[in-house]
């Protein structure tokens, strides 16, 4: 066994054990977001994002999609466009271990929006791994909520429109996927 010390602040320091798992929102995230987005041929990934998941898979970890699609309760895009939007996402950047959407909307009172934890849990659960071993990488508040709900740790990776207050509030903040990548697997033993 490799011990590791883990410098203050990083997700490293505070996960009690390596991760693996790690959980990615996917509108702003993964793919650009394209609100309400219906059209599979309108999904374009975050620049590298291919890359960086490859390198979470030769590292061994399990990656999933943790993902509100509220456009279907809403009426905005249908089951099938939504499947086929994510059917996309999975040919660009898959395979994903496991993929958790949450089609509802605040009116449902479902369990599963984030920032509730249900779509968080609902993954680690498919994946047979601890909410504890599992870290969510996300662009707003309520991922990271749904992360810490979870049991989870949290990665935020703010866009442009992400909020002070978000960032102010993020377990941990990572400037580019790629370096919320670096940072995960800073804390993985070779
Ligand atoms: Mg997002
Ligand atoms: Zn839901």
């Amino acid at each position: 066994m490799t011990l590791q010390f883990a410098a203050p602040g990083t997700a490293a320091a505070k996960m009690a054990d390596e991760p693996l798992a790690v959980l990615f929102d996917r509108d702003d995230t993964l793919i650009a977001d394209v609100p309400y987005n219906g059209d599979p041929d309108a999904v374009e990934p975050v620049p590298g994002a291919r890359e960086e998941l490859q390198h979470l898979r030769r590292a061994g970890l399990k990656i999933g999609v943790v993902t509100n699609q509220s456009g279907v309760a809403r009426g905005y895009i249908t089951t099938a466009q939504m499947r086929a939007v994510n059917r996309r996402v999975d040919e660009l950047l898959g395979p994903f271990d496991t993929w958790q959407v949450c089609p509802h909307e605040p009116a449902d009172f479902c369990s599963c929006r984030k920032p509730l934890p249900g779509l968080v849990l609902a993954a680690a659960c498919e994946l047979g791994i601890a909410p504890q071993r599992c870290l969510v990488v996300g662009d707003i508040g309520s991922d990271m909520e749904a992360a810490a709900a979870a049991g989870a740790h949290g990665i935020l990776v703010p866009t442009p429109v992400t909020l002070l207050h978000e960032i102010e509030a993020a377990p941990e903040v990572a400037g580019t996927l790629a370096e919320a990548v670096r940072r995960v697997l800073a804390q993985v033993r070779q």
